[in-house]
């Protein structure tokens, strides 16, 4: 299964690197090795200072990353509320909804990426329109949707590889 903070990563950023860094010896007789991400190829070195490699999510700065994402996303903000609202009235909590929800970084992290795991989340948020629809192409030749106008977001993509045994 993907690490949940993975997962909201592909979400927060819209599917960028969840960087992995190992040795990687140059070719030839060159004796230096450079850390690079085995994924995107990029080099440790290219790192902007301070960059977190694998965000932990819970913590103040990246939870303000994710909050800032999530309440642009209106509809599927009200979806998830919806979902915690599950799981505040089943902890027996005498908490407000709201003060449970955001007194615990950690636990809202994992409720939001249950969230994301469930097959009504991915259905109803999971795709975005394929860019052969604006460009104006044949939408029926479209390799990247294979004609149905719309591709998966990265963290759906993450869903669906964890239902399809990835
Ligand atoms: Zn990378
Ligand atoms: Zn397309």
């Amino acid at each position: 299964m993907t690490d949940i903070n993975q997962l909201i990563h592909a979400y927060v950023t819209e599917g960028a690197c969840w960087h992995e860094f190992s040795i990687h010896p140059l070719k030839d007789d060159n004796t230096f090795d450079w850390h690079h991400c085995r994924f995107c190829g990029m080099s440790e070195g290219d790192l902007k200072i301070g960059e977190d490699i694998r965000p932990d999510y819970s913590t103040p700065d990246n939870f303000k990353k994710l909050t800032d994402k999530l309440f642009g996303d209106e509809r599927m903000y009200e979806a998830f509320e919806y979902h915690a609202g599950t799981a505040w009235a089943n902890s027996g909590t005498h908490q407000y909804m709201m003060q449970w929800l955001f007194s615990d970084y950690a636990r809202f992290v994992a409720l939001f990426a249950e969230f994301l795991r469930l097959p009504e989340t991915v259905r109803e948020f999971g795709y975005k329109e394929c860019s052969c629809k604006s460009m104006g192409w044949d939408i029926a030749k479209c390799h990247q949707c294979n004609g149905t106008g719309k591709i998966l977001r990265p963290w759906a993509k993450l869903v669906e590889e964890e239902n399809h045994g990835g």
